[in-house]
């Protein structure tokens, strides 16, 4: 019977990670045919309603306006087109609708008002709108709450101590302040991470410690593997091997059981044999749509022909694990 440990510590989880790969995933399938449904895998799609221009120095990002990069900085969605393309999404599958801003942090104006339209409308659609907007404040987090936003994403990327490496312009103290509003406030947490950026193992071990350790564990933990974007300081970072992202998947499902794992910056290039190793390990979600913000991702008839031939099912919204029902 596999055991559910609550409490770990860094020695435990090195030793889950360099375990021989094959016994490590056999241990995490394990435990997630244990609280999951191994068939279903939730598709999300992620909608950049303001793209580019943003203050922060993200060394990984298209985004910042410290670097040159392909991205152009943008206006804000139209209300209409939001919902048009998250409506395109929800008839592909999609029970998961993320909706990005590029912003350091949210402001009281009209474009947080517009933006909490477009979560009122996405969300009477019938499925879980997250969002990701930045730090914020607990007077906005109850506004977002009570326009009907299910979860809010704002990844810690890395341990502590690698963070202040690529970025300078936040700490992860302002992170985790963030991520307290948001758990105060009873929206679900979404909070993952990168890997592949020259970090070591041990960072991004801290990192699932770190979300381990908080008072309720995040419900959705993104796991995105680097994708180089010319132009940033990272643009000749070599490609992480897939044998480090199962590893690190595995390792995100031994610790946290009824997470939601999602497989999601990196898949562009993926096939599926790779996919099934990370569905496997107990990845159970992925973000569909051709371009995923601003780097490309799995062609959509890709993924379909993956559903098919895997005998994959779409996780309705609201989902709960198997030891929940
Ligand atoms: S990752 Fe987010 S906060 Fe950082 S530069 Fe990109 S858009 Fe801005």
């Amino acid at each position: 019977m596999t055991q559910y440990v609550e409490k770990w510590t860094l020695n435990e989880l090195k030793i889950i990670y360099d375990q021989p790969l094959l016994k490590l995933i056999s241990q995490a399938n394990a435990i997630h045919t244990t609280f999951h449904d191994q068939q279903e895998v939730q598709v999300c799609s992620l909608i950049s309603i303001k793209t580019g221009g943003c203050p922060e120095d993200c060394k990984y990002c298209s985004q910042s306006s410290r670097y040159q990069t392909p991205t152009q900085a943008q206006a804000m969605m139209e209300f209409d087109e939001v919902l048009e393309v998250a409506r395109n999404a929800i008839d592909r599958g999609a029970t998961r609708i993320c909706l990005g801003a590029a912003w350091r942090e949210i402001r009281d104006n009209h474009q947080f008002e517009n933006a909490l339209k477009m979560i009122r409308s996405i969300a009477e659609l019938g499925v879980e709108v997250c969002c990701t907007f930045g730090m914020l404040k607990e007077h906005q987090a109850i506004r977002l709450k009570e326009s009907g936003l299910y979860a809010y994403n704002h990844n810690l990327d890395s341990s502590e101590r690698f963070y202040k490496t690529i970025i300078t312009s936040r700490t992860y103290q302002d992170r985790l302040k963030t991520l307290d509003i948001v758990e105060k406030t009873g929206i679900s947490v979404c909070c993952g991470g990168i890997i592949g950026m020259g970090e070591k193992p041990e960072d991004r071990l801290e990192l699932l410690l770190t979300l381990s350790k908080r008072n309720s564990p995040p419900e959705s933990i993104p796991i995105n593997c680097l994708a180089p974007i010319p132009g940033t300081p990272f643009e000749n970072q070599p490609k992480l091997s897939i044998w480090e992202l199962i590893r690190m998947i595995a390792t995100t499902r031994i610790v946290f059981p009824r997470a939601m794992v999602r497989l999601s910056a990196g898949r562009a290039d993926m096939s599926h044999e790779e996919h099934a190793l990370c569905f496997l390990a107990g990845a159970n979600s992925i973000f569909a749509g051709d371009r995923l913000l601003t780097i490309a991702n799995m062609p959509i008839d890709k993924d379909e022909e993956m559903f098919r031939i895997f005998g994959l099912k779409k996780r309705p919204s609201y989902s709960t694990t198997k030891s929940e029902v």
